[in-house]
């Protein structure tokens, strides 16, 4: 089959990803062998590209994959061939440490990410453990269903450790992709939630944007919002955004950090910390890692139901280096997809 493999990181302007022909995966006991019609492309597969992100190597990178049954392995039942299903950021968890037993196997000691620990979906065909796998409502298009499995699984994942109940007030930090797709379930979830939404200062048209999407208020961290918030979710990448979300916290609030890493550029943002100002009263910071399968298998139904509609912008396998090379650049429009087979609804 054809893939595009990770053998050496480096910049993304040296385009690190080839493609290869490489073998076919064979489904084991309990996997299930997809026909991979998409794979999104997401801002970890740039940090894997360029080595910031540890995975083995060589690697097939890619973890938002919709595509169909092909091939079950033995004692596999949960999905027949032609079933259209999708693959997100949980590989595998061992099922047996401390962490999966407490039904947090998103903590997992043995956590293996599709496209890290195991290979992704920017290939033709994918051999996925069935249980992390799941059927694709058929609302979405193949190419609206794929962000919603990494943007929307990780954004519906931060919005349930915030314990937000209707009624209350929530506060953005950012508006990219992930928040853009998260709010419109907050405000099917939580119709009576007032949303806040804090962006870089001078980007008006993420305030805008938000706003048609159902915010309250929208505008630049450090602005002095209308009431002080409940719960803040913080999707960038810097540090400022940090305190500021402590600082007009109410009492008893919980701030949760939706990011993998954080730049060090503004890191001394910290040294405003003031404990009165931004720590007492019992605010809480959080922080989330990966993804439950149980988050997968409650977001894309709710999903379907609202209906949250992605904007993609859709590039061939063979040009994974230069969808990359634009999200990094933040030029992408909506979110970027590879289109891998023939057929793609
Ligand atoms: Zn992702
Ligand atoms: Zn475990």
């Amino acid at each position: 089959m054809k893939a595009m493999v990770l053998a050496q990181p480096g910049p993304i302007e040296s385009k690190p990803l080839k493609l290869r022909e490489v073998p076919t995966p064979s489904p084991r006991a309990g996997e299930v062998r997809i026909k991979i019609a998409v794979c999104g492309v997401c801002h970890t597969d740039l940090d894997e590209a360029e080595g910031r992100l540890k995975t083995k190597l060589p690697v097939i990178p890619g973890h938002q994959i919709v595509g169909r049954v092909e091939a079950v392995g033995s004692g596999a039942s949960r999905f027949r061939p032609g079933d259209r299903v999708g693959v997100a950021w949980i590989y595998s968890a061992d099922g047996t440490c401390q962490f999966c037993r407490a039904g947090n196997e998103n903590l997992c000691l043995n956590f293996r990410g599709t496209g890290c620990d195991a290979d992704g979906g920017y290939a033709e065909y994918l051999v996925a453990p069935e249980e992390s796998t799941y059927p694709i409502p058929e609302q979405f298009t193949d190419l609206q269903a794929a962000p919603l499995l990494c943007a929307g699984v990780i954004g519906y994942r931060a919005l349930r450790l915030t314990n937000l109940r209707d009624g209350q007030i929530l506060g953005f930090f950012g508006f990219g992709a992930s928040a853009h797709l998260l709010i419109q379930a907050v405000r099917h979830k939580f119709p009576n939630a007032r949303v806040f939404v804090f962006t870089r200062p001078g980007q008006k048209e993420h305030q805008e944007l938000a706003k048609r999407l159902g915010a309250e208020w929208a505008g630049a961290t450090g602005d002095d919002p209308p009431a002080r918030l409940h719960a803040a979710i913080d999707f960038t990448p810097t540090w400022a955004p940090i305190v500021e979300a402590m600082r007009v916290l109410e009492r008893g609030g919980r701030l949760v950090i939706n990011a993998i890493r954080k730049e060090d550029r503004d890191k001394d943002a910290l040294l405003r910390l003031d404990y009165a100002t931004h720590l007492w009263l019992e605010k809480e910071i959080k922080t989330t890692a990966n993804v439950t399968r149980q988050d997968a298998r409650e977001f894309l139904p709710l999903a379907a139901e609202i209906p949250i509609r992605p904007e993609v912008q859709v590039f061939p396998l063979e040009q994974a280096n230069e969808a990359l090379l634009l999200v990094k650049q933040g030029k992408t429009q909506g979110a970027a997809v590879l289109r891998i087979s023939e057929s793609v609804s």
